[in-house]
């Protein structure tokens, strides 16, 4: 038994969070012990609905059947090999993206920072061998979100982030989304690639819109340069089709995708063209973890339940009845949520209360929710909520919000 201070004993948390952990988390004091569907259950038996997805990664849900069948099938054979040898697993889920998305060739990491800092690397490397070695400049948009490794920061260069951690890594050029002006400017013979959010999550719910995203398909290949688009929240089904680009009817060169991938299972990839990948040879990339035979079997049943007949539209169905129940919210209380956003369900609503505030409010009305940028309020259910859960989602907001307007009156 430890008597330092601020270290608790056990996961019930009497005494506030553990001082062992590294602070770098502003938590609410609340532990999750398990999870069925919709739902999490905390110590205290207490049950939420869960609408924050642990930010857009149980696509699926907690405890789905077909996810721990998968894992625990595998857990009994071989979790892990490393990549210097074949992972049948590894090959089957690559073989799968590739065959329903724009992608030839896919790269497994662990996370969305990794899965775009591969992105970044897959298209400064497709500049070097195509004999532009000076092309290396990415050009990325404000409000963006890329990850938290110093390269994604530089890329999506929110100052509060890059605070106190040394110099930024060069190669990026930040810019305003929407200004196609300042884009053309911005593009000379050091620029490689665009790199763009089709909704940015973290920033607040912004939708690129679709003319913007053909826009900048155009620009890109007019100039030789690659489109890089960051997938990790938009992808695997959250705006109702399998990638966000999809409704914009264009592809990019390179993709990074994560979160929903693994259902909650840690596990990124990086899609490509067999042309933007053609500098990724032997040597060139790595990842110990990346593409493990563990992840990819439960990569592997989540794009089976995702690629069923009928799934994707039924999440765009869940959408909208989503953002009418949300209008209704906003109807009744028209002074505090001041608009809708989003695409599928990757939906905000921005607030005129502080956000901080809302997302506690919805704790104690047992709605899990996240904040983004722009004080706008995510919510990110599992892909295959059900009805009813959509409604309580309402209902349950409604009384945190009419709880925020009255400890404010
Ligand atoms: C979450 C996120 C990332 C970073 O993912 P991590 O797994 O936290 O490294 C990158 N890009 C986008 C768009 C994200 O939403």
């Amino acid at each position: 038994m430890s008597n330092k201070a601020g270290t608790s004993q056990h996961s019930g948390t009497p005494g506030g969070p553990s001082a062992a952990v590294m602070a770098t988390y502003a938590r609410q004091d609340v532990v999750f012990e398990r999870g069925e569907g919709s739902w999490l259950i905390d110590t205290d038996g207490h049950r939420y609905l869960d609408f924050g997805s642990g930010v857009a990664v149980n696509a699926l849900g907690h405890a789905h059947p077909r996810l721990i069948a998968a894992v625990t099938e595998q857990a009994g054979k071989v979790w892990h090999t490393s990549n210097l040898y074949r992972v049948a697993g590894q090959e089957k889920l690559a073989e799968r993206l590739a065959k329903v998305s724009f992608a030839e060739r896919v790269f497994f990491c662990n996370s969305g920072a990794e899965a775009c800092e591969g992105a970044i690397k897959t298209a400064r490397r497709y500049q070097f061998v195509s004999g532009h070695p000076e092309r290396c400049e990415i050009i990325t948009f404000q409000g963006s979100f890329h990850g938290r490794t110093l390269a994604t920061l530089a890329a999506a260069g929110n100052t509060k982030y890059l605070e106190g951690f040394g110099p930024d890594m060069p190669g990026f050029v930040w810019l305003p989304t929407g200004d196609r002006a300042a884009v053309e400017a911005a593009i000379g013979p050091t620029t490689a690639a665009i790199m763009i959010e089709p909704v940015q999550g973290e920033g607040g719910v912004r939708t690129i819109p679709a003319e913007d995203l053909k826009w900048l398909r155009e620009i890109t290949t007019k100039h030789g340069l690659l489109l890089v688009l960051d997938e990790v929240q938009t992808g695997m089904g959250r705006t109702g089709k399998l990638f966000a680009h999809e409704w914009a009817g264009i592809t990019p060169d390179v993709m990074a995708v994560a979160k929903g991938i693994g259902g909650g299972f840690p596990i990124g990839a990086v899609l490509a063209t067999a042309e933007a990948a053609k500098g990724m040879t032997a040597g060139t990339h790595g990842s110990t973890f990346g593409g493990n035979p563990l992840g990819t079997a439960v990569a592997n049943a989540v794009l089976d339940v995702m690629l069923e007949p009928g799934f994707l539209d039924e999440v765009q169905q869940k959408a909208s009845r989503l953002h009418q129940a949300l209008a209704r919210v906003k109807d009744e209380h028209p002074d505090l949520l001041l608009d809708i956003r989003g695409k599928g369900l990757l939906t905000g609503v921005r607030l005129a209360p502080p956000v901080g505030d809302v997302v506690k409010a919805c704790m104690a009305e047992k709605l899990l929710t996240v904040g983004a940028g722009e004080n706008v309020l995510r919510l990110l259910p599992p892909l295959n909520v059900t009805d009813a859960e959509l409604s309580e989602a309402a209902s349950r907001l409604s009384k945190a919000l009419s709880h925020v307007a009255k400890a404010s009156a």
